[in-house]
């Protein structure tokens, strides 16, 4: 019944695939088929008679886990693939403590925060100690407070950061964070993994419960995982042993947030019996792409060597490209993008443009919109960060949690209803003094206003709108959970009638250009609303913890179209493309500013490069500008030093300008060919 050939695999894919009990590690280089022989895996353990939801396999990016999900249904049948568990390891926290966080003292359901409301919180603390923000600075104290919870510390214990003068500030800090979080029935993102840890270290019933549950459990790009997702992990699978993670080494790119690749290189040594499998055979890229790859690699010191090779064939050389300055860059890629698709027969989806930090795409938007090409931007965060989607998010998030606090504290006066800086301290004295919530609070204040000094009628008039709508709506979302056929995207928009968001957005801008693109944002929020009902039939509370766990996932719906991938190295990993352009191959971008002096840091570029150049299945072209416009001044770049180490004889090197000229001749060219024809056809 199952669509399974294992004569499709190599022998050690074979010997990985069809192993079934006790540890497993599979440590091999980039396009080597690791993401396969997971899925292909899962497809196995089925066929052998292991029951799919006692499958757990956890990967990076709700994107990837729901694209393995499509490969072990082409194996199985949509029916089988959808009940095991494919998840990242932050939905899975999530779905733990959506179970399980009471035992910790928390209600449910609980609220995700995001970082400006981690800000917040840190800012409160700064004023309580009585710390000026521009000595401690909140970022670097949220930092280290992440730091700590990925090594599942406090941040006095963390040896890196024991002679860095915040990290006593931090310490102090920390109490206070996790107290203001815990009174919210709020927690932040690391959370998500740490608290499930404190769960099963208190309870081992709950432990064993999913430790159960969970009887074959596997883990992509596991070079990424940290010290805490290494505990998690070991709390699930100690009792059966059975974990089976796939990684390479040289790819580990997430060290700057805690991640250790002393997970994936100590792992036979943590699992006893752990059998390993290597493997050598690159089946995504032509030589010379590898040949340039491993040839960057190995000027890092610390790693398990590898060796690559492809069945492909040399394929075409690489293509580094200079140009005059970054218009001349964005321009001369996506002039390149429309000749490459024609000559090679190629879709706008075949190409990716990969940089080192999310602004540098704002160019190459600019350029591809000037050409008409379809495009693209994956995992732009901006997106939530804008004002009117954190606030219709609020709003949302309010009517699903009356319990999430930070969102009705978010939104209680937007569109203004009278209520200050000073009237919403009162309202929290009140609530804190009565130990209310703040939504009972504002529930008793539009009963009786005069319980809070300063609160007249209008304004009580207002809140009592409010919390009606409130009501209103969260008994409607919790009604839809129900009934399937209720439109959440309808239910949203009533939220946006019935709040006048969108009147209160025209009235406040002033440029009816931008008013008109606030009103689309938080129209893209609907219309993801309905994507997302429709893909998967979750509820608005699952949509909204999506959208808290993977702000990428907005994107989703865009992805699908046809169209150029534009993103940054990290969100690139483990995906591929027929032609990558790797752009910005510049000091100070690639290796980033900040990692230029420290000799880890270097190494963790020089990955990031790696991943970059792998990606590329036939067409690679690396660029460079000379002179780049920052802050309104043409700025001088240098060519990144990890060109000079790609060896010459797999790479041309061209000026943007030559390149012009070539494309010229080849125009005239094709115009020779052409009329030759036409001349032909006459004739005969
Ligand atoms: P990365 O390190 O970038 O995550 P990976 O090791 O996970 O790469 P995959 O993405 O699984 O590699 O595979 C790379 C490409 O090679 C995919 O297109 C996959 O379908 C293909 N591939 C893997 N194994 C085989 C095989 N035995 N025969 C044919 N194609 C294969
Ligand atoms: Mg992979």
């Amino acid at each position: 019944m199952l669509n399974l050939n294992l004569d499709q695999l190599n022998p050690e894919q074979r010997q990985a695939t069809t192993h079934i009990d006790g540890p497993l590690l599979i440590l091999a280089g980039a396009g080597s088929g690791k993401t396969r022989v997971i899925t292909t895996r899962i497809a196995y353990l089925i066929q052998r008679g292991i029951k799919p939801e006692s499958i757990l396999a956890v990967s990076f990016t709700n994107k990837a886990a729901t694209e393995m999900k499509e490969r072990v249904a082409g194996v199985t049948g949509p029916k089988l693939a959808k009940q095991v568990y494919l998840s990242t390891f932050h939905s899975l926290g999530a779905d733990i403590l959506r179970r399980d966080i009471d035992a910790l003292g928390y209600k449910k359901p609980f609220a995700i925060l995001d970082q400006g409301d981690q800000n917040a919180i840190i800012r409160d603390a700064l004023k309580e100690f009585r710390l000026d923000p521009k000595i401690v600075d909140p970022g670097r104290i949220l930092s280290i407070i992440s730091k700590a919870k990925m090594g599942f510390c406090e941040p006095k214990d963390l040896p890196e950061l024991r002679h860095d003068p915040l990290t006593q500030y931090a310490q102090k800090i920390d109490g206070f964070y996790k107290k203001a979080l815990k009174g919210l029935n709020a927690v932040d993102f690391d959370d998500l993994i740490c608290l499930p840890v404190h769960i099963f270290e208190q309870h081992e019933k709950i432990r064993q419960k999913y430790a159960k549950k969970f009887q074959y459990v596997m883990v992509d790009e596991y070079q990424d995982t940290n010290m805490l997702q290494l505990l998690f992990l070991n709390h699930l699978v100690k009792d059966h042993q059975n974990l089976c993670v796939v990684g390479d080494d040289d790819q580990s790119i997430y060290g700057f947030r805690g991640a250790v690749a002393e997970n994936i290189l100590e792992f036979e040594r943590q699992f006893e019996g752990t059998v390993m499998v290597k493997l050598e055979q690159n089946y995504r890229s032509t030589n010379l792409i590898l040949d340039a790859a491993n040839a960057v690699i190995a000027n890092n010191e610390v790693r398990k060597d590898k060796a690559l090779w492809s069945a492909a064939g040399d394929g075409e050389k690489l293509r580094y490209i200079e140009c005059d300055d970054d218009r001349e860059e964005a321009e001369y890629v996506a002039a390149e993008i429309e000749r490459y698709k024609l000559d090679y027969d190629l879709d706008y989806s075949d190409f990716a443009i990969l940089y080192r930090v999310n602004p540098q795409s704002r160019v190459f938007e600019e350029a591809l919109r000037t050409y008409s090409i379809p495009y693209t931007v994956l995992g732009g965060q901006e997106f939530f960060d804008r004002k009117e989607v954190k606030d219709f998010v609020a709003y949302l998030r309010a009517c699903a949690n009356p319990n999430d606090e930070v969102s009705i504290r978010r939104i209680v006066n937007v569109p203004p209803r009278g209520i200050g800086p000073t009237l919403l301290e009162r309202i929290s004295e009140f609530a804190h003094v009565n130990k209310w919530t703040f939504r009972r609070a504002l529930n008793e204040l539009a009963r009786d206003p005069s319980r809070v000094e300063g609160i007249g009628h209008k304004v009580s008039d207002k809140l009592s709108d409010l919390v009606d709508m409130l009501d209103d709506f969260g008994d409607r979302f919790e009604a839809a959970e129900q009934d399937p056929t209720v439109r959440l995207a309808e239910l949203g928009r009533d939220v946006l009638k019935r709040t006048h968001m969108i009147n209160h957005i025209l009235s406040t801008e002033k440029n009816p250009r931008i008013a008109r693109r606030r009103v689309d944002n938080v129209e893209e929020i609907l219309s993801s609303l309905a994507y997302y009902q429709d893909r998967s039939g979750g509820t608005l509370q699952k949509f909204l913890t999506r959208i808290a766990l993977d702000r990428s996932d907005m994107n989703d719906k865009s992805e699908e179209q046809k169209g150029v991938k534009l993103m940054t190295l990290h969100s690139s990993k483990g995906l591929e493309f027929p032609c990558v352009f790797l752009v910005g191959m510049e000091e100070e971008y690639l290796p980033h500013i900040r990692s230029m002096n420290n000799p880890q840091d270097l190494s963790e570029e020089r990955r990031l490069a790696y991943v970059g150049i792998t990606r590329a299945k036939r067409h690679l072209t690396l660029t460079s500008a000379a002179t780049r416009m920052r802050y309104g001044k043409a700025e001088d770049r240098e060519p990144s030093r990890f060109l000079a180490e790609i060896p010459p004889e797999t790479i041309d090197i061209q000026r943007a300008g030559d390149a012009q000229s070539l494309a010229d001749q080849r125009e005239a060219q094709n115009q020779k060919y052409l009329s030759a024809l036409k001349a032909q056809i006459f004739k005969s």
